[in-house]
């Protein structure tokens, strides 16, 4: 029997075992924020572009949502990835300038935030250029990190990353750990970071008048939160928070968030991470295995 038998792999075979988490840690948390402003409207309806009452959704996202998301991440002493469409970076430059002096990350997350549409690849390549682009310019950012609006991905997105030498994508529901992507030609693509519709303020809390829905209370988001916590907590993983400004920004939901974080820290050995020190860990692991 070979030593390597007899220890503990770091990773099973399905790859559900514990991730070597930074300093023993035994959950990674990733808080992060959409930070889509206006493009959630426009990207729905370009109409909705004259539709003041309808944008001013986004504003509050951008105007009272950032500096209080900004103000409650920095009493808790945690660190965050806002992902920011180029759109939204040139037109509410000052508040990205405001994440990234918190020592927040920022992560690409379109222009317009069009959704992909895999029947429109040129698009597709147009639309991911121009939010770098525009990332590039306004705040002198190169991120590593991408979520795609409305987490949909076609066969080329991760070719499409790969190509402009991002780190990571954060738009899969296919796992809950980390994972590397393998593109369509069989290289080695990026490392996903997965999310899910369950740990997403939007689905539930994002009222719209064309599809409107109850608004939950917090306790709802509370439970379905801290439940899925527990248990990617034992299988020690990672846990992935979607949020946008403009949903939890508003004052019960600030609350929630304040709350929610400070339920973590009831958990020995959670690490607060911003998602390219994430995707860096889990590559580390990799690369020891
Ligand atoms: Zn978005």
């Amino acid at each position: 029997v070979s030593a390597h038998a007899c220890e503990p792999t770091a990773v099973d075979d399905d790859g559900l075992g514990p991730i070597q988490w930074p300093d023993g840690a035994r959950c990674a948390v990733m808080l992060s924020f959409d930070f889509d402003a206006e493009t959630l409207w426009t990207a729905r309806d370009p109409a909705n572009a004259q539709r003041l009452g309808t944008l001013s959704q986004g504003v509050y996202g951008a105007q009272v949502g950032i500096p209080k998301i900004l103000e409650t991440l920095r009493d808790a002493a945690v660190p965050a990835t806002f992902f920011v469409p180029g759109w939204t970076a040139e037109h509410h430059r000052d508040k990205v300038v405001r994440i990234l002096a918190a020592g927040h990350e920022v992560g690409h997350h379109g222009h317009l935030h069009l959704r992909i549409d895999p029947e429109q690849p040129e698009r597709e390549r147009e639309e991911f250029a121009r939010g770098l682009q525009a990332l590039q310019a306004t705040v002198g950012v190169q991120p590593l990190g991408y979520r795609s609006p409305g987490w949909e991905v076609s066969a080329l997105t991760m070719t499409v990353l790969q190509e402009h030498g991002l780190l990571y994508d954060s738009s899969m529901m296919d796992h809950v750990h980390p994972y590397r992507h393998t593109l369509p030609d069989g290289r080695r693509g990026p490392i996903e970071l997965p999310v899910h519709w369950s740990l997403d303020d939007a689905p539930l809390a994002l009222f719209s008048v064309r599809a409107p829905k109850t608004i939950v209370t917090n306790a709802h988001l509370l439970q379905l939160w801290q439940d899925e916590f527990r248990e990617i907590y034992r299988w020690g993983g990672l846990f992935n928070l979607t949020m946008h400004p403009q949903v939890i920004g508003r004052p019960s939901r600030i609350a929630l968030l304040r709350e929610f974080i400070g339920w973590l820290r009831g958990f020995p050995g959670v690490w607060f991470a911003r998602g390219a020190d994430i995707a860096t860990a889990w590559a580390q692991q990799e690369a020891r295995s």
